[in-house]
């Protein structure tokens, strides 16, 4: 027992009688699989579905997504976070126009030239898109992988993902099952009965029969996980400044978290509330009055921010703060998840 061809086709012929309705799904082009794969790194379906529909609504095609504006651009994108990743996209789509047609490439080669596209974004658009014989390994074809074959290798470590990769390749090649098939059989297994969380559901799984894990009883050993560095605290203050009715934010850096973004203004550290008016006026403004808001934090892949904020009531400008009306931060200028956490104020 363990994953081969007899176990693919059994997927094979489970994955359609029991796949979920997804709007790539239905017209998998290559565009269309290549947005939803980078929307769905890190992010749930669920979630994904209405931000994939927004998307592809106003940036049809390669050539649409490679000439929006940035701040447009931003706003599709709010709320998903990780905006490195649309950055990369525009940045590829442009690529894309200029040389290969306006078309999404279909080799490993050509994809891999493209920013923010690295092997498991290319072996999804390749297998999906264009049916060719490409592996994609994310966690969840580790981890139902690792089970049919009763491994106890580490599914973090990269080697142990690499062989993967390459006994996946090899049985895709033997050309007697349809690459796209498989490949998103084997995630949505993952995904819906061989789960991540909880009891793998073995009873309504169509590889029982050959999963070394199931047979011998090793579904809670099976995955075997190092353990995750601990991600790193940043204490921040947050300045939210109002004039009027007007929020004043801040472009971000070029460089970094959240770059080229709009936020409120932050200083490291926990300030008090007298600093906080004394962090306003630096930046030339008259305090009026102040108000401690609620502690909040937000956590990113490698770092969580813990924040302390105020409201603070300004009178004057500052060249670096634009102020804005609360229908503009909600329907306009793309701001983090990170900064929407007094949604109260607005
Ligand atoms: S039999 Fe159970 S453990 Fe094995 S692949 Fe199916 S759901 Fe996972």
């Amino acid at each position: 027992m363990a994953l081969d061809q007899t176990a693919l086709k059994l997927l094979v012929n489970w994955f359609p009688e029991c796949r979920r309705e997804m709007p790539w799904r239905t017209d998998p082009s290559p565009y269309h699989v290549w947005v939803s794969e980078v929307m769905l790194q890190q992010t749930r379906v669920d979630t994904v579905i209405p931000y994939y529909e927004r998307f592809i609504a106003a940036l049809p095609d390669p050539e649409a997504l490679a000439a929006c504006p940035q701040d447009a651009l931003m706003k599709l994108w709010e709320g998903l976070g990780y905006y490195s990743r649309v950055r990369h996209m525009q940045e590829a789509a442009a690529v894309m126009v200029r040389e290969h047609g306006g078309q999404v490439p279909d080799s490993m080669e050509a994809l891999r030239k493209l920013p923010g596209i690295g092997s498991y974004t290319a072996g999804a658009v390749l297998s999906i898109a264009f049916h060719r014989p490409v592996p994609v390994v994310d966690g969840n074809v580790l981890r139902v992988v690792s089970r049919l074959n009763g491994s106890f290798e580490d599914v973090r470590s990269q080697s142990v993902r690499k062989r993967m990769e390459g006994t996946l390749a090899g049985l895709l090649s033997e050309g007697e099952l349809d690459p796209s098939t498989v490949n998103q059989a084997l995630m949505e297994l993952g995904a819906l009965v061989c789960i991540p969380n909880g009891q793998p559901k073995c009873g309504s799984c169509p590889v029982r029969g050959r999963c070394e894990a199931h047979l011998r009883g090793l579904t809670e050993e099976i995955p075997v996980l190092s353990p995750r560095i601990p991600k790193k605290n940043a204490l921040l203050t947050v300045l939210v400044l109002r004039r009027g009715n007007l929020f004043g934010v801040v472009k971000r850096p070029g460089k970094g978290l959240l770059s080229g973004l709009y936020g409120f203004p932050v200083s490291e550290g926990r300030l008090s509330e007298a600093e906080a008016s004394g962090a306003a006026r630096a930046l030339g403004f008259r305090v009026v009055s102040s108000e401690r808001l609620r502690p909040a934090r937000h956590v990113f892949t490698h770092l969580v921010w813990e924040m302390d904020a105020y409201l603070l009531n300004v009178e004057g400008d500052c060249p670096d703060v634009r102020f804005v009306t609360p229908d503009e931060l909600a329907d306009r200028i793309a701001l983090p998840a990170a900064f929407r956490k007094w949604p109260e104020l607005f």
